[in-house]
């Protein structure tokens, strides 16, 4: 069909379906957005609140670095994004141990000085990765053709990159381990708390590719969007519009009608029924089951790692609690217990001085750590008082380990709410809450957009190459480029 005649619905406003969406309208194709909430942005939203405005979720801009994933769909888009570099993408605190991490290496390399030759590595590879990755990544690939076309790229991008090849198939910890790294807990530590927010994983199962790319983030730049990370989804809703497409909110699709492998229209919980030549599903492959009525097993297993949810408290704050820090991010990992589960914690906050975040003389935080889904849906289920005395502890828990780096933590606290999985998934419709994506444990069992139906594809963070505003964007570029595919082939079939 032609492209000006295809009617394409995307379900859910966030980052990934938002991109998808605006690129094809901009193609000419004729696109609706389905949100069921009043506002965009999903796990990447800024909420208001009291005074407040909170980022949801994610809070720190990645991949508006030159030719960097956000920056090249700025362009694309007409959209020019309101985001100011961090010195410091954030800090790193473990007892006294406290590591700023700017765009150079230095200060990682004056206290770990042996990990020279791993940082070189990891730099290498991510040239290549980033190259690779320009314009769009054909994986996980389709037959012959997207295989030749990478590996012309790679070729052409770094020529005697070859050797780069063996990490595919690496976790980070053989990598570490090569380099005698293994055996210092502190540098160990310190990379899975890394990899923990940026791959759902550590480096015992975290494949080497997706963590060259993962802590590249603070060399190529870290970024605070004003008005919060909402204000991007905003904008990528607005361009939607304006290259003539729809953005509906309050539309939560409630069912998808299907017959054998093909999807021909959707409706919404109140009463709205559309058609639809393509959907684009921007949920995880769970809650698209629910909608379908159907499993949609994934191609593949996609990982042995069981996925995460989050535990988040959105406070009012002094700012002067932070003033000696020189970025608006810290991580701190607390003194006792595995890392996750409220032992390891990502705290930001917003610059004193932006205007609309906070009420006067104060500033929006948000505090994060990974938490399973599963105990609090039994608490849930057990009743009010047992959902919220676990609510109060894991808050009580939080706030104890901000407070070993910052005693006066508790002083500074104007204002508190806090979220679980359950929460997660009543405001983002993800099943159990479970955000972030897949843990990056493989390159080669990866689940891509296409789904059991020919015209329904995924996007978002449970598809390659999985979290962050970045990877979803990506993702969403090969949605398009297979969701055109099938659209050419079909016109050549008729
Ligand atoms: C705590 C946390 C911190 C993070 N930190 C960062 C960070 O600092 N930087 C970064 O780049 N990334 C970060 N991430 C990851 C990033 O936020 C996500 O990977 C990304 O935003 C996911 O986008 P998505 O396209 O998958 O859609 P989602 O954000 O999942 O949005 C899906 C949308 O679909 C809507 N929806 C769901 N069901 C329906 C339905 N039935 N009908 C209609 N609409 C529906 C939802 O309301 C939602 O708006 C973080 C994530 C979390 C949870």
């Amino acid at each position: 069909m032609e492209l000006q005649n295809l009617n394409v619905v995307v379900i859910g406003a966030g980052v990934g379906g938002l991109a998808a969406a605006a690129l094809l309208a901009r193609k000419g194709a004729m696109v609706t957005v389905l949100e069921a909430q009043d506002y965009p942005g999903g796990c990447a939203a800024t909420f208001a609140r009291e005074g407040y405005r909170f980022d949801a979720g994610a809070t720190i801009g990645c991949g508006f670095h030159d030719g960097g994933p956000m920056d090249m769909l700025g362009k694309e888009l007409g959209i020019i994004w309101p985001v100011l570099p961090e010195a410091v993408a954030w800090q790193y605190r473990h007892n006294s141990l406290h590591l700023d991490l700017p765009p150079q290496r230095l200060g990682i390399l004056e206290r770990f000085p042996g990990s020279a030759p791993f940082w070189k590595e990891q730099a290498d590879l991510a040239k290549l990765l980033w190259h690779l990755a320009e314009g769009g990544l054909s994986w996980p690939a389709k037959g012959a053709r997207d295989l030749a076309r990478l590996a012309r790229k790679g070729i052409a991008g770094l020529p005697g990159s070859a050797y780069l090849l063996t990490f595919a198939t690496k976790t980070v910890f053989e990598w570490l381990a090569f380099h005698g790294l293994d055996r210092d807990p502190d540098f160990v530590r310190f990379i899975d708390a890394q990899l923990l927010v940026s791959l759902q994983t550590t480096s015992r199962y975290a494949n080497a590719v997706n963590a060259a790319i993962a802590l590249d983030l603070p060399l190529s730049g870290a970024y605070r969007v004003q008005g919060g990370i909402g204000t991007i989804a905003e904008l990528l809703a607005g361009a939607v519009e304006d290259y003539g497409g729809a953005v509906l909110y309050r539309k939560r699709v409630i069912r998808i009608d299907s017959v054998r492998r093909q999807v021909f229209g959707l409706e919404t919980s109140d009463g709205s029924a559309l058609a639809a030549d393509f959907v684009l599903a921007n949920l995880p492959p769970e809650s698209l089951a629910l909608l379908t009525g159907m499993e949609n097993k994934p191609e593949v297993v996609i990982s042995e790692c069981k996925q995460w949810s989050a535990f988040i408290l959105y406070l009012g704050m002094d700012p002067d609690l932070f003033s000696t820090l020189p970025t608006h991010h810290v991580q701190i990992v607390g003194a006792r217990g595995e890392l996750a589960e409220g032992n390891t914690i990502f705290v930001s906050f917003s610059p004193g001085d932006e205007p609309g975040r906070a009420p006067q003389g104060l500033c929006a935080v948000t505090i994060s750590t990974h938490t399973r889904p599963e105990p609090w849906f039994q608490a849930q289920e057990k009743g009010r008082a047992v959902y919220q005395e676990m609510k109060r502890a894991f808050t009580e828990h939080l706030l104890g380990v901000l407070s070993e780096q910052f005693p006066q933590a508790r002083d500074a606290i104007r204002s508190i709410t806090a979220a679980t999985p359950v929460t997660w998934e009543r405001y983002t419709g993800r099943f159990q809450g479970l955000v972030g994506g897949y843990p990056q444990t493989s390159l080669f069992k990866v689940r891509g957009p296409a789904t059991s139906f020919d015209n329904l594809f995924l996007v978002g963070d449970s598809i390659f190459p999985g979290q962050s505003l970045p990877g979803v964007v990506t993702g969403a570029r090969r949605a398009i480029e297979l969701l055109l595919q099938r659209n050419k082939k079909t016109v050549r079939e008729q």
